[in-house]
């Protein structure tokens, strides 16, 4: 934002337009604000953010200063996204601290020059909000510090199954696992059994 250009015009219904007009431009003057508004959209990382019917609570204390007028407190939300690891759903808790001043008039030159400017009485916190809270965001939300993550041959979730493992099958090996099948249940001899007079393709061994 250069210093030169204004600002265009605030929406005051804007849930993040806030009115210093009680202030009154009175040096030392202080206001708290404290209200839950309409989160504004896109406030997130693409993994991880204020879903769009969400909502943000300011705690905010806005004081008039002879410049401008100084916002600090904190705003606080709770961001949705996905756990990176096993896709579920991930809930956190967002509190971050703001701090910002608003100029009353663009400055001539030097280090205020960044600073963002009040539109009459009214300020945009919006851009302020997004600064802070879209870098406290965690970059790889997970649904708990250890989450296993998914099984990458089947995709199962780890976390149901702490013993989930896959046998390497070789084929050698597998003829090995099949012969061991069938020596070792009683069951699925005795069915083999049963089953093998009702192949009509099988010799019968008794006759023989
Ligand atoms: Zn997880
Ligand atoms: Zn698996």
């Amino acid at each position: 934002m250069t210093p030169t250009v204004r600002q265009p015009r605030l929406d005051p219904r804007a849930p993040l337009v806030l009115d210093t007009r009680e202030l009154g431009r009175r040096p030392g003057t202080m206001r708290e604000v404290r209200r839950t508004v309409p989160a504004p959209t896109d406030l997130g990382n693409g993994v991880i953010g204020v879903p769009q019917e969400g909502s943000l609570e300011l705690d905010l204390r806005l004081e008039s200063v002879m410049d401008g007028v100084l916002v600090s407190g904190t705003v606080s939300t709770v961001a949705e996204g996905e756990c990176v690891r096993c896709l579920d759903p991930v809930r956190e808790d967002v509190v971050v601290d703001v701090q910002e001043l608003f100029l009353h008039e663009p400055p001539e030159e030097g280090d205020e020059a960044e600073l963002p400017l009040l539109d009459g009485d009214l300020l945009d916190l919006e851009p302020t909000v997004r600064d802070a809270l879209v870098p406290a965001l965690p970059f790889q939300p997970v649904c708990e510090p250890d989450c296993p993550g998914l099984c990458s041959r089947c995709g199962a979730r780890l976390k149901d199954d702490p013993d989930h493992g896959h046998e390497e099958l070789d084929p050698r090996w597998s003829a090995l696992a099949g012969l061991t099948d069938t020596l070792g249940g009683t069951d699925a001899q005795a069915d083999t059994a049963a089953a093998a007079p009702a192949d009509p393709d099988r010799p019968q061994e008794e006759k023989s």
